[in-house]
């Protein structure tokens, strides 16, 4: 992957409203939206609006408002989801082999059943 951010990627476009997307959550610095494609009854996708392209970006180089700003808002929606009670999980897919489509920083938040194993495939 590479380290300059792409301002075409498609969470920037939604950021900047040049995409529609199905809104759950806004505040000065998050943005959580409906993935396009659900895996799970709730599947809620939770972007920064800063330019960060993965977690190690953002946990490196984001201030500490953001990254608290960030972190509360994933437990908020989760809460706001009623997902605690049944469990749930959040994923932040990084880089070629965690297999990240869009290269802004994003955490799925998904619920609403059994998910199964963490991974299809043991090591
Ligand atoms: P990742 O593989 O972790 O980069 O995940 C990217 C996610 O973005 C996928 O689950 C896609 O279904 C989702 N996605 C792509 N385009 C859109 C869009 N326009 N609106 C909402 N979700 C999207």
């Amino acid at each position: 992957m590479t380290s300059v951010y792409d301002d075409n990627n498609i969470f920037a476009k939604i950021l900047r409203r040049e995409i529609p997307c199905q809104s759950v959550y806004e505040d000065d610095y998050v943005l959580a939206f409906r993935d396009i494609a659900p895996k799970a009854p709730v599947h809620i996708l939770v972007i920064p609006k800063g330019r960060y392209i993965s977690v190690a970006d953002f946990g490196a180089q984001a201030t500490a408002d953001e990254i608290t700003a960030f972190w509360r808002a994933v437990a908020k929606i989760a809460n706001d989801m009623e997902l605690p009670a049944g469990g749930f999980r959040t994923i932040a897919n990084t880089g070629l082999h965690g297999g990240q489509e869009v290269p802004h920083f994003h955490v799925h938040l998904l619920g609403g059943r059994a998910l199964g194993p963490m991974l299809a495939q043991a090591a």
